[in-house]
């Protein structure tokens, strides 16, 4: 067991922290083995990561091992082709969800479904461990992940990963995904007929890495993918079902930026994801 302590006074935490808590985490999780974290150094992050601008909420990006991002092919401006989602009707692979999720981020990649497709640069399939026991839900992609084709990778994405780690996780073994795939353009929240198209692919992800419990990030995937109507604000907290999985319904950290006194609420369903994964709390 490895104590993670708390870093000398800085003016930058947010650096500071990120780097000695996931370069801890990569080295022990190499060794298979668990970290404790100074419940300290989470308070700091609690109470140290600066706001962000209320007016151009950042959203989510992620990464992923079967996405590599490469330009899709140029969107139409006719209406999209709302053809089947071949991918997700194929059975799961003896020898794992690898293969089948690559197929499936191809399919993401050149998708036309929608409308989003008109003006995305890249699709962003989710990245991440296909077997992993943890995965994130999120909106859907932001400037950076469109830039990118990664989830999570902008600001929002940042404390996505200071999360992650405080829940003694690295990044690269938990899976992040989002509700659509492309752009919704500016930093709108995605149509409920641009969710529906898109949504067969997030389920068929779900399906393929089966993972012990799923944490969704604010409201829009809550209502998009659980049909849960009555708001984050109520729902966060609680555990639903879906298909068999736990679900842990909490704020997106795009939210957490702009309201830091959300951040307490938002660890404590955390630290219940924890307790249900069997990762040891803070003390
Ligand atoms: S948002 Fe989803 S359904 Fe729409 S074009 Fe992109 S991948 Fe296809």
């Amino acid at each position: 067991m490895r104590q993670v302590r708390k870093p000398r006074k800085v003016q930058d935490m947010s650096d500071c922290f990120y780097q000695i808590l996931t370069g801890c985490l990569k080295e022990e999780g190499l060794r298979h083995r668990s970290v404790e974290l100074d419940p300290a150094i989470w308070q700091e992050f609690l109470s140290d990561v600066p706001a962000v601008s209320a007016v151009a909420p950042e959203r989510k990006p992620a990464a992923v091992t079967e996405n590599v991002p490469t330009p899709s092919s140029a969107p139409s401006s006719s209406a999209p082709d709302v053809g089947p989602v071949t991918a997700t009707s194929a059975p799961v692979a003896a020898d794992g969800p690898e293969a089948a999720l690559a197929a499936l981020a191809e399919e993401v990649r050149v998708c036309r479904r929608c409308r989003l497709c008109e003006k995305r640069h890249l699709a962003v399939f989710g990245e991440g461990n296909p077997r992993a026991e943890l995965m994130f839900i999120g909106e859907g992609p932001g400037a950076d992940e469109d830039r990118t084709g990664r989830p999570f990778v902008g600001r929002a994405g940042q404390l996505l990963d200071k999360m992650i780690a405080a829940m003694t996780f690295a990044r690269e073994e938990v899976y992040i995904a989002n509700v659509v795939k492309c752009r919704p353009p500016g930093n709108r929240a995605p149509e409920p007929d641009e969710a529906a198209a898109c949504i067969g692919y997030l389920k068929r992800q779900i399906e393929l890495i089966r993972p012990k419990v799923i944490v969704s990030l604010g409201g829009v995937a809550l209502s998009f993918l659980f049909k849960e109507s009555a708001g984050i604000s109520r729902m966060r907290g609680h555990w639903i079902d879906f298909n068999g999985i736990p679900v842990m319904p909490t704020f997106h950290p795009a939210f957490l930026l702009r309201q830091e006194s959300a951040k307490r609420d938002a660890w404590s369903d955390l630290q219940q994801v924890m307790a249900r994964l069997g990762r040891k709390r803070q003390r």
